[in-house]
């Protein structure tokens, strides 16, 4: 049961990381294997004689005689079984004209070729490999340059070319025959196509076509087994759409700790899909509700009036909880978060907090809900405490004179709520109360914390239209199918 070590670990990386590893070491050993054998066809094909080689290829294909005409193959002189098979070859052929004889068959025409672009590709040089004259070539270039910048065209980029033969000029042994173009198509993105279509002698039309995506709601409804991101994506939720899940989420469930096998997410999000079904990409949470320790999270993506889009609850209520921008009374910011001259050390060093003066003694209040993580000495911090607010924040109060009676390791505190009280412990020059917000344990800017703003709690007319917006959901909900059937199918073992 590796459960809790998953949880330990966000996003469950950890499986990833196994993955990949297991992925890794398969790939090396088979192109190990792969390139061993390469190695060794071009080290003959280089240091052989000829003659040798000859007989190397007479062998191979004697082989081959040997696999598709086992009977007669035996003991026959390869040259000889070669053409057992070819003959055996043509009369599985099925011929309109028998009375034509030992003609090879040829290769049926028109010929659909599909490439890739490879790198030091250009349309000129992958239209000329496949047969179509030079100046047919650069002519065509010129023409699809017009209406698709050929400069953009990239590795990978995959092609589709239809042929016929150019019965006007000789072939050459060592090439492909010589060929007209009949069709050219470029995927130059999932979905736009360059479409090049001969509409007469030496001539093109070129045009660019778009695959339409349309948007509709889906839901799927997963119970959580080892962790939201694997039983989410199991069922086919993108990796975007469950990371603004768990962000949204973050505010309210810390994702390591809280969540456990058996708990239910169910979502309702946007999936974009061409005209032919294929899903190109899944787009907007719109309804999630999460079930977790007993209790029921709701949130709704609503556009308000001025066509921001933003997360609530049932009732209304933001679901992005604001931290106070000034965790202590009546002081002034005396140094911001930035590249600065450091007052103690005497050079340039960043700045990762913010700093308010403020008398010694003057209380600190917690800068929202939370855990404290830390209380106490913290080397050049001085006294600090340490507020975990979900999976992803945590804020830090450095310097303090002292720390507040009650606030240790685990005590639960509320926004608001005094946790210390300013000093100058520490690396400090004056009192003064050295603030950090920490994203993912690494500290941001706390003026720029972009939840630092914003509606908190629709009231009057702007309620009323969200309630509609509920309702409207509570209704597509209802029609939807839920799945039930997949949640069984998720196993709980891990
Ligand atoms: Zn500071």
């Amino acid at each position: 049961m590796h459960l809790m070590s998953f949880y330990a670990t966000p996003y469950s990386a950890r499986h990833r990381q196994e993955k990949s590893v297991k992925k890794t070491l398969f790939l090396c050993a088979g192109s190990f294997l792969a390139g061993g054998a390469l190695c060794f066809g071009l080290a003959f094909a280089w240091y052989a004689p000829s003659n040798l080689k000859d007989s190397a290829r007479a062998a191979i294909g004697g082989i081959y005689a040997t696999m598709t005409a086992p009977q007669e193959a035996e003991n026959m002189p390869v040259a000889d079984a070669l053409a057992v098979a070819a003959t055996q070859n043509a009369l599985l052929t099925p011929s309109v004209a028998p009375e034509v004889e030992a003609a090879p068959v040829p290769e049926p025409w028109p010929r659909t070729i599909e490439t890739k672009v490879s790198s030091g590709d250009t349309l000129i040089s992958i239209l000329t490999h496949y047969g179509i004259e030079q100046v047919a070539a650069h002519r065509l270039s010129k023409d699809v340059n017009r209406t698709y910048n050929l400069r953009q065209l990239r590795p990978g980029h995959k092609m589709t070319l239809v042929l016929n033969p150019d019965a006007t000029r000789t072939p050459d042994q060592d090439s492909y025959p010589p060929t007209i173009l009949y069709e050219l198509k470029i995927n130059i993105a999932k979905l736009k196509t360059v479409i090049i279509k001969r509409t007469g002698d030496n001539t093109y039309s070129v045009h660019v076509e778009r695959r339409q995506l349309i948007t509709e709601p889906k839901r799927a409804k997963a119970v959580i087994v080892s962790s939201l991101y694997r039983s989410a994506s199991e069922h086919g939720v993108s990796d975007k759409t469950i990371s603004d899940l768990i962000k949204n989420f973050s505010y309210d469930v810390d994702f390591q700790r809280d969540i456990k096998a058996g708990d239910v997410i169910d979502v309702m999000y946007e999936s974009k899909r061409t005209e032919d079904g294929e899903v190109i990409e899944t787009g907007n949470v719109l309804y999630a509700k999460l079930n977790t320790k007993g209790k029921e999270y709701i949130q709704y993506r609503y556009t308000n009036e001025l066509g921001l889009p933003a997360y609530y609850n049932e009732r209304g209520e933001s679901i992005v909880k604001k931290f106070l921008r000034t965790p202590v009374d009546g002081a002034r910011i005396s140094s911001r978060f930035g590249m600065r001259h450091h007052p103690v050390l005497g050079y340039s060093k960043m700045h990762k907090g913010v700093d308010f003066a403020a008398p010694t003694g003057t209380p600190i209040f917690s800068a929202g809900d939370g855990m404290v993580v830390h209380a106490g000495r913290a080397g050049s911090y001085g006294n600090m405490v340490v507020i975990k607010h979900n999976g992803q924040y945590s804020t830090a109060y450095a310097h303090a004179s002292r720390i507040a009676r009650h606030i240790r390791v685990g005590t639960r505190v509320q926004q608001g709520q005094v946790i210390a009280y300013v000093g100058t412990t520490g690396r400090s020059t004056g009192p003064h109360l050295h603030y950090e917000i920490r994203k993912n344990g690494a500290q941001v800017n706390p003026l720029n914390v972009s939840f630092a703003g914003g509606d908190n709690v629709l009231s009057g007319r702007k309620l009323t239209l969200f309630k509609q917006h509920v309702e409207h959901i509570k209704s597509q909900l209802a029609v939807m199918s839920t799945d039930s059937n997949d949640q069984s199918s998720v196993a709980l073992a891990e």
